[in-house]
């Protein structure tokens, strides 16, 4: 195809250039009033997408909706959900006034089977914490998918595989939760002062890292064979996420890690873009 060809089936809207995955390690809430090298990094991730291949809608699976089944948030306007306690009130006030994608919901719905839509959600702060940072105009559309909190970490990537087709059309597939997220055993540490990681921590992190670049993917579904898996992932909803990424991610895609960290201790920031 020539390049008249080219923009004449963009136009013509006959082609619609493929939208990478992007895994978020989200972190404390704060992060969506901070701005710090993490902050640049998403940020520097949204600029560069809105350049190149603008998402036509965001489709977030965050660690903060579970459920017992998959349900696919359609809300024409998703609210901004404050689910959590302790935050100072400009935490509170903070609003992400994106739209929904009624139309990219039903679309995914369709492509899952057995999972329904629901207008009961909006967006957690997995979403919109870091979505504040890398679309900071909130011009594109948000959807959130749940998390069925009863199924295994195999079901969850095989499932992700499902969503292919939505990345052809211009959906932009983010996961955000944390790849290692102990905060029983990060709070006594980081109240002291102490933010050095532990040794587990960076070992079952640069496990994770490595079977990314290797494309060792399906591994990371044995997350808990390992004392380092076990301390890092002691319960799944931070780290499910992850599966709806490496469940769509294909052998040929560049692999860049965008920023990377194990900080409080026990809490991995590694953010990532895949395609
Ligand atoms: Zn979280």
């Amino acid at each position: 195809m020539n390049i008249q060809d080219f923009h004449k089936a963009i136009h013509e809207g006959e082609s619609t250039p493929k939208q990478p995955l992007v895994f978020i390690g989200h972190g404390d809430p704060m992060n969506a009033l901070r701005e710090n090298d993490f902050t640049r990094a998403l940020n520097n991730l949204g600029n560069n997408l809105v350049s190149t291949n603008k998402p036509k809608a965001v489709l977030c699976v965050s660690a903060h909706w579970l459920t017992k089944g998959t349900f696919i948030n359609s809300a024409e306007n998703p609210p901004t959900i404050h689910d959590f306690g302790g935050f100072p009130q400009e935490l509170f006030d903070v609003q992400y006034p994106a739209k929904g994608s009624p139309e990219k919901a039903s679309e995914a719905q369709q492509l899952i089977e057995g999972s329904a839509l629901t207008q009961d959600w909006g967006l957690d702060h997995g979403a919109w914490t870091v979505l504040k940072h890398v679309f900071p105009n909130a011009d594109i559309p948000v959807f959130q998918m749940s998390i069925d909190y009863y199924k295994s970490m195999d079901y969850h990537f095989e499932l992700a595989a499902k969503l292919q087709s939505l990345r052809e059309k211009g959906v932009l597939i983010v996961g955000s939760g944390n790849v290692v997220h102990n905060l029983q055993m990060s709070f006594p540490r980081f109240a002291d002062g102490n933010t050095t990681p532990f040794d587990w921590a960076v070992e079952f992190d640069t496990w994770v890292g490595n079977c990314i670049l290797d494309c060792n993917w399906k591994a990371l579904t044995k997350y808990d064979t390992t004392s380092a898996g076990k301390l890092s992932v002691p319960t799944p909803d931070h780290y499910a996420p992850l599966m709806y990424v490496m469940g769509l991610a294909g052998g040929l895609e560049p692999i860049e890690t965008l920023y990377q960290s194990v900080e409080y201790g026990g809490m991995s920031m590694r953010t990532f873009k895949i395609g």
